[in-house]
């Protein structure tokens, strides 16, 4: 591991200052959960670390009638006990509590969730120069490609990791960032790049800019909403697929709801062709319907085609729950 030096800031400011403008020579410590495994796995070598813990208040958790604001610093755990949190956004607590293992979830922040690099093996192995780490091949594209995309698997086919994205996704959030330019309000929607347009990033935060937290409007509480994954343990593992969906019932019937798929593309997918599909009277012809649109555009690869039965059960699944308990209020 190469050396690095460690900043102590004891506000934003000092952290901004701290952090300069280049990628190159510093790194955001929250929880070091995935940052410090880069470190050691040399995919990465920072000059320096900017340690977040020191800076106050950047971990509290405030539901308010309008909205719920959660510090980037929370926990995964923090969030998840949170007794605001339990009872307008259950389904962000089930994302929490399929995240990796309890240890890990009492030190692993909200906004390093969102920010963690790729799982890909590949990536992860100093051996092999990939696009991301701004080589000229994809080893997975033709390799060992199990856990990879089945969407937008031109460039790059890793996925995109974290059980938290994809229902904050769902229930409209957004970040505010910061960095030596001041504030700005960032939809979760436009926080994610595309790896053809740029495959070295996951995100549009720039040098020296950083989640400060994260707000949930109040209009996404009171639907009914699950979160399903599938994955291979049961404890310390990601998601092969996951689905998320929110839905407004009145009288048995679904007035409006909101879909995203998860674990199969470089970013949390937001499906408004399966959303249309579960409205009205939604029976078990609507789910599977909803399963199959759901699958459309896929790009398997060649061991990946197994994620397209999964991506149908897990709407199906999801969207079920659901309506179920829309329907309980
Ligand atoms: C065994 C294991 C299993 C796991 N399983 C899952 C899983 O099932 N689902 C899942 O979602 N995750 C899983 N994870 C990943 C885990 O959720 C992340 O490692 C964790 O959330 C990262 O948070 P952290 O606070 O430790 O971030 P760090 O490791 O400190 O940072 C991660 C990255 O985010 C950046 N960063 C951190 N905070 C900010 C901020 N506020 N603003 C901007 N950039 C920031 C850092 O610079 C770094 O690049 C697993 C991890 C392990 C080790
Ligand atoms: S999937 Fe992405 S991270 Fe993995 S080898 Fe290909 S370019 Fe690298």
């Amino acid at each position: 591991m190469k050396s690095f030096e460690l900043a102590q800031p004891g506000s934003l400011d000092a952290a901004i200052r701290a952090s300069g403008e280049s990628f190159v020579a510093s790194r955001w410590l929250a929880g070091g959960t995935d940052l410090l495994a880069t470190i050691k796995e040399r995919v990465d070598a920072p000059e320096r670390l900017v340690n977040l813990k020191t800076i106050p208040d950047l971990a509290s958790i405030e539901v308010t009638a309008e909205r719920t604001v959660i510090g980037a610093l929370a926990t995964h755990t923090e969030v998840a006990e949170h007794v605001g949190i339990r009872e307008h956004h259950p389904a962000l607590v089930e994302a929490i509590l399929a995240t990796a293992t309890p240890q890990i979830r009492n030190v692993a922040t909200i906004g390093g969730g969102l920010c963690q690099r790729p799982r890909c093996w590949y990536f992860r192995h100093p051996d092999y120069p990939c696009r991301k780490k701004g080589g000229a091949t994809c080893y997975a594209q033709e390799g060992e490609n199990e856990f990879h995309t089945i969407f937008d698997n031109g460039t790059c086919c890793a996925v995109h990791a974290s059980n938290i994205a994809p229902i904050l996704l769902a229930y409209d959030a957004v970040l505010i960032v910061r960095g030596s330019g001041g504030e700005r309000e960032v939809a979760l929607d436009d926080f994610f790049v595309d790896p053809d347009d740029n495959v070295m990033v996951e995100n549009i935060l720039a040098p020296g800019e950083l989640i400060t937290r994260i707000e949930i409007p109040a209009a996404a509480r009171g639907w009914g909403e699950a979160y399903v994954e599938v994955r291979e343990k049961q404890s310390f593992d990601w998601a092969l697929t996951a689905a998320t969906v929110l839905v407004k019932a009145s009288g048995g019937a679904v007035e409006d709801s909101r879909v995203v798929l998860s674990a199969v593309a470089p970013r949390p997918l937001r499906l408004p062709r399966v959303e249309a599909l579960l409205r009205g009277r939604v029976d078990e012809e609507a789910l599977s319907a909803a399963g199959e649109a759901a699958c459309a555009g896929a790009t398997p690869l060649e061991q990946n085609g197994y994620k397209l039965a999964l991506v149908r059960a897990t709407i199906a699944r999801a969207a079920r729950s659901a309506i179920s308990r829309a329907r309980k209020g």
